[in-house]
Order: structure tokens, then C-alpha cells, then sequence
């Protein structure tokens, strides 16, 4: 027997209507690229979402036809989030960060046929566009008097004047809610990128759980800034949980160093900012050098990479803002974890509560996660045997778009990272499986080697690598960056190792450096490192 509700699809375009209906006063305030700070409401963002819509049916636009976007955090990617999807065609986030050749290889590989691109990247898409011969259509994020003249691209319109005197009424299509809905290509740090291909069900489903209380725990009453980017896995679904939940958005658009993300959030009384470590790193040096307070700043999502222990104690116990750490992947929406304590925490002491805090959380309901050792066992739940981590879900990968092969095993996602899971189900990164270091047959976790060293106070940033041993297969050397004006030698790098771990997992040599490499998601890139560091010879001992 069926049951006798009724059968809505879930579809993005729904979520902005309701933000309309439902909360069609609360803001979303941006910062432009012109410097300028652009407010207005989900009701205005709802009707010219509508105008994008039919826009694109004025090109002639197939259903699940590809729209790509070269756009920071702002009101009007945000439009197209939902004019595009909406409408049933695919929204193509570009990553502004990568290489124009990189750009093209990925917009043909998408077969892109509309590009909208912030004005500021003129001179990237000049750069590129002559490659990509599937794009017929190139809108400049701009108003209609800030078009340049002989920019060199094809067809080019402003926004503005493409959506201006369009209706703002449409009826969105109601259509399968397994349509895909945008696309993501994984940011390649681990080799080619491959595309996510998001469905309206998905998006949607992950909506309501990004919102619940144990994950992000948005809400009517909050401002969350999404530091982290548009253009790379949906602003972790930001976009999609404000409208659902009513929150108040504030977008920074290019603008991410300390100073500009500091007044953002004190200007627009953010309650909540989500990013990557090295951007929180960037906001704790401005604020701390300036002897600054956050008033309304109460959580922060740290993800993407691991956080170290002294950015959640700095946050904590200088800021009074509490640490939400998360995990996920471009291949799972992206969130699979977030660590929030529970009720039998609360007797615990500080450090033990740390101890749990640095984990990257428990998953979230529509995730299921197992660890398997090499034969594909399921491995225990103690919080200290580590294995493969794997996830299953209806947010998760089935197949990558054009992928020429199965990804999964036996229906789970392989995710290539290192894990342990403890009687709580709370599951720790040890590293990335390729980042892992081995010696004489034990695994150095690389992450809890650089988070010793970033808790030194002349260093900024540091990269545990491995390097070939005779006797021990690896062994794991640190880069680090030191702080401005800051000094430490390398005996004295190593000093500070002592006691903080084993003494075989302490790394044979320090190697300074100027800047390390960093992708174009702001994560560390281990890849170029190694290249950087290939003539490398480790000191004899
Ligand atoms: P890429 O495109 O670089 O493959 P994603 O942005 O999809 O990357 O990143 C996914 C990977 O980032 C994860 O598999 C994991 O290795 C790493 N990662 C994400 N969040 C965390 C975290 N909180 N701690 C440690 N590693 C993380």
C-alpha cells in the first residue's frame, strides 16, 4: 500500500518561493566588486531570479543545458542559482582560481553554452574564450552603461540589460526531482578535475540538513556569511539553506582578507561564517593585531581541511565564538560530518572536550559511513584503528558526469581519506590516503604533524610532507612559513615537537619557505610542494 500524501518533487525552485512568501523581508546584503555594499530581500531576489529565467529562455535554451558562472559571493550568482536551476537548466559554478587553460578544458568538458562572469574577469575569459567553442552567450555581471566596448568577446551583454525587461512572473516547471541541478568539478588537488552533477533532490535534501541544529543550525534569527565560495560545492549549500530557513545572507564577493571580512561582520551583525582554515587564519591576525571583539559573531563552520587545535582554542577562548569543525567533498554535496558535542560531554574537562572538538564530527543523517581496512573489512568503532573511509547517501555520488567508471564499491564511495571512527560515532581524519606518510610500516597522520607546528608562535603555515628513506620507506619532513618579523631555527622547530608526540612520528627536518603552495579552493597543494621540494635530500643522521 502507498502512502496518500501528496507527490511534490523537490525542486530548488521552491525554496526561493517560499523565502519570497515566507520571509520575503529578510536581507541579503553583498558586497560588489565595484567596493560597494548592494541590499535588498529574498522578495526582490525572487523576482529577478524569475527574470533570469526568462532570459534564458530567450536564448533558446534547452532543458539541462549548461549555464557556467565566473562569480564571487553575491546577489546576483545568487540569482542565477535559482534562475538557472530553476528553470532546468544546470549551473556550471567555475572556479575563477584555476589556470584559463584549466578554465576551458572544464567549460568544454561541461559543454558550457552560456557564460556569466563578474566584470572583473574580463581579462580571464579574454584569455580562454577563443578555447571554448561550445559558449554561445557571455553576460558580464555588470549594468547595462558599464558593458566596455570591443571587450573581443562574442555577444556580450550585461546582465542588467538582459534581465531588466524581462516579466517577473514565471512559472517554474515542475519537472523529476532526480533532474540534475548544477555542477561542480572537483578542484584537482588530487589529480584531473571530475564533475559532481547535483540533482534538484539532492540540493534540496541537503538544504534541510545543512539547517539542522547539530549541523549548521541556521536559522530566521541568523546572518550568515559564507565566506566560503559560490563556485565551489554551492557555498557548502548556504545558498539553499538561507531561503529555506529565512536567514539573513551577507555575501563578501571578492573581498576575503581579515580587515574586509571583520567589518562585514560587525557592520551586518553575523551570527554565523562558514570557510576554510586558512581564511579563519587571516581574520584571527587582523583581529588580533588590531586588538579587535566580534558583538554578534557567536559560530563559525571550519572545513575543507583539517583546523587546527589553535584556531578552535583561539576562537573559543579569546572571541567567546564557538568551532563548529566539518567535513565533506565536492562528491557529497559537500557536508558529511560536523562535531557537536553532546549532552554527556558536558562533565567533561576543557582538554578532553577538545580532544572531541578536533575530531571532524558525527555524520548526518543522509550520510552512512564506514571504515574498511585494505580487503574491504568493515574495521571497529574504537576511535583508534584507522581505515578507508566510505559514505553512502542520497547527497553522495553515484558516477562522476562523463566518468568513464564506477567509482563506488559495493554501492560506497570510496572517499580516499584516512579515518577513525570512535564509540560515538564521531570520526577523525587521519589524512588523505595519499598524503599519509609510512614509515617502517606505521602511518604518520601528516595533519597532526603540521598542527603541532602552527601552534609555534613564528609560524604560519606548515606542510608535513614524506620523503623516501632507505630504511624506512618515508619519512615526514615539515615546510613551514614563518610569521612576519618571527624567528625560530630549525633545532628549535624540532624542540618543539618533543612531548607532543611520538618521538619516531617527529619530522627528520625543517624546511623554510617562502609561501606554500596553495590551490585554488585555499587549500594546501601537496602535489606542487613535492615538485617544489623533488631535489630534496634529507640530512644524513
Ligand atoms: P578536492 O576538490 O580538493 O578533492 P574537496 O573540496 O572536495 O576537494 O575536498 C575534499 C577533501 O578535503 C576531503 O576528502 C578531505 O581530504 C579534505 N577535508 C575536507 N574537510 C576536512 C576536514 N575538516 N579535516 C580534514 N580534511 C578535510
Amino acid at each position: 500500500m502507498l502512502g496518500l500524501m501528496q507527490n511534490q518533487p523537490l525542486l530548488i525552485s521552491s525554496l526561493i518561493e517560499f523565502a519570497a512568501r515566507h520571509h520575503g523581508d529578510a536581507q541579503i546584503v553583498s558586497r560588489r566588486v565595484e567596493g560597494d555594499i548592494h541590499r535588498y530581500t529574498y522578495k526582490e531576489a525572487a523576482r529577478r531570479s524569475r527574470q533570469v529565467a526568462h532570459a534564458l529562455d530567450g536564448l533558446g535554451l534547452n532543458f539541462s543545458d549548461r549555464v557556467a558562472t565566473l562569480a564571487w559571493n553575491g546577489y546576483r550568482h545568487f540569482e542565477l542559482y535559482y534562475g538557472v536551476s530553476g528553470s532546468g537548466r544546470v549551473l556550471h559554478t567555475l572556479n575563477p582560481r584555476l589556470h584559463p587553460e584549466q578554465i576551458a578544458w572544464i567549460a568544454n568538458h561541461a559543454e558550457d553554452q552560456v557564460l556569466c562572469f563578474e566584470l572583473s574577469f574580463l581579462p580571464l575569459v579574454q584569455a580562454f574564450h577563443g578555447k571554448c567553442p561550445t559558449i554561445k552567450h557571455y553576460i558580464a555581471l555588470c549594468d547595462a552603461d558599464k558593458l566596455p566596448v570591443d571587450s573581443g568577446i562574442p555577444n556580450l551583454q550585461s546582465y542588467e540589460g538582459w534581465i531588466s525587461a524581462q516579466p517577473d512572473t514565471y512559472d517554474w516547471p515542475v519537472f523529476d526531482e532526480n533532474t540534475a541541478s548544477s555542477m561542480c568539478y572537483t578542484s584537482g588537488t588530487t589529480g584531473h578535475p571530475k564533475a559532481a552533477l547535483y540533482s534538484h533532490r539532492s540540493s534540496t535534501l541537503h538544504a534541510y540538513a545543512a539547517a539542522l541544529p547539530d549541523v549548521m543550525g541556521i536559522s530566521a534569527r541568523d546572518a550568515v556569511l559564507p565566506v566560503v565560495p559560490m563556485f565551489h560545492v554551492n557555498a557548502w549549500g548556504i545558498p539553499y539553506s538561507g531561503p529555506l530557513t529565512g536567514a539573513k545572507l551577507v555575501f563578501p564577493g571578492p573581498a576575503l582578507d581579515g580587515k574586509s571580512v571583520y567589518e562585514l561582520i560587525e557592520a551586518e551583525k553575523v551570527t554565523y561564517a562558514a570557510g576554510v582554515p586558512t581564511i579563519w587564519q587571516m581574520l584571527l591576525t587582523h583581529v588580533k593585531s588590531a586588538g579587535l571583539r566580534f558583538s554578534t559573531l557567536r559560530r563559525t563552520v571550519i572545513g575543507g581541511a583539517a583546523c587546527p587545535p589553535f584556531m578552535i582554542q583561539a576562537f573559543s577562548d579569546d572571541y567567546g565564538v564557538e568551532v563548529l569543525h566539518a567535513w565533506g567533498m565536492t562528491e557529497m554535496s559537500p557536508l558529511g560530518t560536523l562535531c557537536t558535542l553532546k549532552n554527556k560531554h558536558d562533565s567533561l574537562t576543557e582538554d578532553e572536550k577538545m580532544k572531541i572538538r578536533l575530531k571532524q564530527g558525527r555524520a548526518i543523517y543522509g550520510v552512512d559511513m564506514k571504515i574498511v581496512d585494505g580487503a574491504g573489512k568493515e574495521l571497529p568503532w574504537d576511535g583508534k584503528t584507522y581505515g578507508d573511509l566510505m559514505v553512502k547517501g542520497p547527497w553522495i555520488i553515484r558516477e562522476y558526469y562523463k566518468g568513464d567508471s564506477d567509482p563506488l564499491v559495493d554501492g560506497w564511495f570510496p572517499t580516499g581519506d584516512v579515518a577513525t571512527i570512535d564509540a560515538d560515532g564521531y570520526m577523525q581524519i587521519t589524512d588523505r590516503s595519499k598524503d599519509v606518510i609510512k614509515s617502517g610500516g606505521e602511518w604518520i597522520s601528516s595533519i597532526d604533524i603540521e598542527n603541532i607546528a602552527v601552534a609555534h608562535p613564528a609560524i604560519l603555515m606548515a606542510a608535513c610532507i614524506g620523503v623516501a628513506h632507505p630504511k624506512w620507506d618515508e619519512r615526514p619532513i615539515i615546510a613551514v612559513v614563518k610569521k612576519p618579523g618571527m624567528d625560530v631555527s630549525r633545532e628549535e622547530l624540532l624542540k618543539f615537537y618533543e612531548g607532543k608526540t611520538a618521538k619516531w612520528q617527529i619530522p627528520d627536518d625543517v624546511v623554510f619557505v617562502d609561501a606554500i603552495p596553495m590551490g585554488a579552493t585555499g587549500k594546501m597543494l601537496k602535489t606542487r610542494l613535492r615538485e617544489m621540494l623533488k631535489d630534496y635530500k634529507l640530512p644524513q643522521s
